[in-house]
């Protein structure tokens, strides 16, 4: 692993690329199987539960998300269709609105905490980076958990819906960050969560090359089985998994450093692929709904 393949801005050139061994978040088993290797980075699969993570990870890989961020924030704009998605979300969520509270846990630019006061929710932030934490104060969205634990800044039981979009995979211990997203939700009230699905068709086509697979950033990657597995051992019930999309895109994540996409025989039927790929569980985008139940 050499500095120029990890870092990405002068500030993560002050963190240490200090690597250390971990265990599955799922089931706590050390006992791990190397799937393969990317950027220095070995991706195992549990041989007790089937979860896929990065081991050995980066040591400080929370600080390198405090200054960086990884991935997308987000858009600077909303198209028109991105407006009418979140306001179809919302108004889905409004069959859960008691308290009138709503958190986000990594809102990034805010967007859908910004259309969700507009509402008249009561809009709650959790995030660490420091440029969103600014972007969000911009937008007027004031009640922001910037340390510690949910609860600790929030109470229990004092949301009717957690939001968190593309955060998970980011996660060290997952499992831990989801017990206290359970207590912190109301009976009855609901976790909305979109992560990749390491079993998608997507994945299975480009291998060790998809996009999604970037070991810095994303370091617990979920499919269907096993994210259903972890929030059933946390505690949720009426868990709904729907997956979506497929690509052959191999850009790294990290736009610096794309590479070309090559030819596939799946190419000329992406787009087909695409529209129906929701029907399976092979998306590569997954979206789960779970309730915490009265
Ligand atoms: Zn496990």
């Amino acid at each position: 692993m050499t500095d120029e393949t990890h870092m990405t801005s002068s500030q993560n050139n002050q963190l240490s690329l200090e690597m250390i061994e971990t265990r599955c978040t799922l089931c706590g088993s050390s006992n791990d199987k190397l799937l393969f290797e990317k950027e220095g980075f070995r991706h195992v699969c549990c041989q007790t539960c089937g979860l896929v993570y990065v081991n050995p990870r980066l040591k400080f890989h929370k600080d390198f998300q405090t200054v960086s961020g990884t991935g997308s924030m987000g858009d600077d704009q909303l198209s028109r269709l991105q407006i009418l998605r979140i306001c179809k979300e919302l108004s889905m969520l409004d069959n859960y609105r008691k308290l009138n509270r709503i958190l986000e846990i990594g809102p990034g630019k805010g967007w859908f905490l910004s259309i969700a006061k507009l509402v008249g929710w009561e809009t709650w932030a959790m995030e660490i980076n420091l440029d969103a934490i600014e972007n969000l104060k911009r937008k007027n969205i004031n009640n922001i958990i910037t340390s510690g634990s949910v609860i600790s800044g929030s109470g229990h039981e004092s949301f009717d819906v957690i939001r968190m979009w593309d955060v998970i995979e980011h996660l060290e211990w997952p499992r831990a960050l989801l017990e206290e997203i359970f207590n912190s939700l109301r009976s009855g009230g609901l976790l909305r969560l979109s992560t990749t699905n390491i079993n998608s068709l997507s994945r299975m086509v480009n291998g060790p090359e998809w996009v999604y697979l970037n070991g810095s950033d994303h370091i617990v990657l979920f499919d269907p089985v096993t994210i259903d597995k972890l929030l059933k051992l946390v505690g949720f019930r009426r868990i709904r998994i729907r997956t979506r999309s497929f690509n052959l895109r191999r850009k790294l994540y990290h736009p610096e450093r794309e590479i070309k996409v090559k030819f596939h025989p799946l190419r000329p039927f992406r787009k087909i692929i695409d529209e129906t790929i929701k029907f399976t569980n092979f998306g590569h985008q997954m979206i789960v709904d779970a309730v915490k139940e009265a």
